[in-house]
């Protein structure tokens, strides 16, 4: 390799992981060869309390990046966890890998959600996510990037929101 090619590539490289939100887990080519980020090699994270409420685990597995303007995270839920109210700018596919779960737009009723359940919410659908409250619940979700976000947090959900299962 040349050195100007060194140079460009690192620079392209710096160039993607400032465009593209989370952390840099590998460095994932557009074409080429395949990339395998192992597990473990991020370590876990304890959720924000600021967009969730009661403990919420999320280990990320990968980035957007240019050819799939996505990211992946399994994000783990404790009886009673929830997240905010948010919107998707660029939508959300969630699917449920163990436990039981409750999911809520703004005006609609509570749904219990289980494993094998795909859940797709469309861009701007104002929504929640979490666990049930005696029992934990874990998914997988897969975020659409937009404009280098994938989440617009709103107000939390409160306890008379959350207990509201008819
Ligand atoms: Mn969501």
């Amino acid at each position: 390799m040349g050195r100007l090619t060194a140079v460009i590539l690192s620079f392209a490289l710096l160039v993607s992981a400032t465009v593209f939100p989370g952390k840099a887990i590998a460095a994932e080519t557009t074409k080429g060869s395949q990339t395998i980020t192992r597990v473990g090699s991020q370590p876990s994270e304890k959720a924000s309390a600021k967009y969730f409420t009661g403990n919420v685990r999320v280990d990320r597995l990968f980035s957007a990046n240019a050819a799939a303007q996505f990211t992946g995270s399994y994000v783990t839920f404790e009886p009673g966890a929830r997240s905010n109210w948010h919107i998707h700018p660029s939508g959300q596919r969630l699917l449920v890998t163990a436990g039981v779960g409750l999911t809520q737009e703004w005006g609609g009723p509570i749904v219990e959600i289980h494993p094998g359940d795909v859940i797709w919410c469309p861009p701007g659908v104002k929504h929640w996510h979490g666990a049930s409250p005696t029992t934990a619940m874990t998914h997988l979700a897969f975020s659409g990037v937009l404009d280098g976000k994938t989440v617009e947090w709103l107000e939390k959900v409160t306890d008379k929101q959350y207990n509201d299962i008819e």
